[in-house]
């Protein structure tokens, strides 16, 4: 694996689990001091012990701004800066009927989902104009930011947010040297759905709704944090404001064609000999 973060300081949020967690390993393997944050503590400092680098397990509720300046406090005393953020912490919320989500539903979900990722860009900001540098980051947001679906309305409409504040922030950091961008993943089998028991489209059917995906699988978070940390190199040093799905191409299925892609639709016949999962070397 190349080491593009070398010497770099990074914040994950959301870091003891699925996308977050595997991004910390990625970032840590290619030479980033690790920043892993997470409500859950104890998962956090669980992948922090095995990552091959410098690492710090900080407890914080991204929604709540004591606790943002608090991580990012952490941060700075322990590793002196930062130079890389994947704001990454989110939750599924109520699945749900319209008319019955209740106000406190949708308050939670926007909290964590939107108000914590306007939480982490804006300290993310400050800090970099405390250090004089620029910066690099990446906001995770999802195939919900993208399209519309009548379950997860709160997911859905924090999700569609976060690409309003990653825009805003990325043409006000342009001119400073910062970079803001999204991944949109797919269906990526996680925690996210630990909580939603056996509802449809929680984490129950994940594989069998899979099959709808134009690579006829669901992805990893290994994956996901192969295009985050692309985004957060210099690779992508002229990539600023855009989103990168990471999701088989769901985003892209034109679901009137019978040769749109969507699996229940397309009449291709499925290559199962050709059904493998790249093994990025970072596992989560
Ligand atoms: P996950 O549940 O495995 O990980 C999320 C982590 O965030 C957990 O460790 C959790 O403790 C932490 N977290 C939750 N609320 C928090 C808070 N208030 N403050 C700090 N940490 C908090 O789920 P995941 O799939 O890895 O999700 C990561 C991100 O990816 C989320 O933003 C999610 O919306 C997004 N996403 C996931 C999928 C998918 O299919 N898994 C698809 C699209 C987008």
């Amino acid at each position: 694996m190349s080491r593009r973060f070398e010497n770099a300081v990074a914040v994950v949020t959301g870091a003891g689990s699925g996308i977050g967690a595997a991004t910390a390993t990625r970032l840590s393997h290619e030479g980033a001091s690790v920043v892993l944050v997470d409500v859950a503590e104890d998962a956090a400092r669980a992948v922090a012990e095995k990552l091959p680098g410098p690492a710090l397990a900080v407890r914080a509720d991204v929604s709540s701004e004591e606790d943002t300046e608090a991580y990012l406090a952490a941060a700075v005393e322990r590793f002196g800066r930062i130079d890389l953020h994947h704001l990454n912490a989110g939750i599924v919320g109520t699945f749900d009927r319209l008319p019955d989500i209740t106000l406190a539903d949708f308050d939670r979900v926007v909290a964590v989902n939107l108000r914590g990722t306007f939480l982490g860009v804006r300290g993310a900001f400050r800090q970099y104009a405390r250090q004089g540098s620029g910066g690099a980051i990446v906001i995770t947001a999802s195939i919900a930011s993208l399209r519309g679906s009548h379950d997860l309305l709160p997911y859905e409409s924090s999700k569609h947010g976060v690409l309003g504040v990653m825009r805003g922030a990325a043409m006000y950091g342009g001119p400073q040297g910062v970079r803001v961008n999204a991944v949109a993943p797919g269906l990526v089998p996680t925690g996210l759905f630990s909580g939603s028991g056996g509802v449809a489209g929680a984490g129950g059917d994940i594989l069998r709704r899979g099959t709808t995906v134009p690579q006829r699988r669901t992805g990893t978070p290994d994956e996901v944090a192969a295009a985050v940390a692309f985004l957060l190199s210099d690779d992508a040093s002229y990539v600023n404001g855009e989103v990168l799905s990471v999701d088989g191409g769901s985003a892209w299925v034109n679901t009137v064609r019978p040769g749109g892609g969507a699996g229940a639709w397309d009449p291709t016949p499925v290559d199962e000999a050709a059904q493998v999962i790249p093994n990025s070397g970072a596992s989560s």
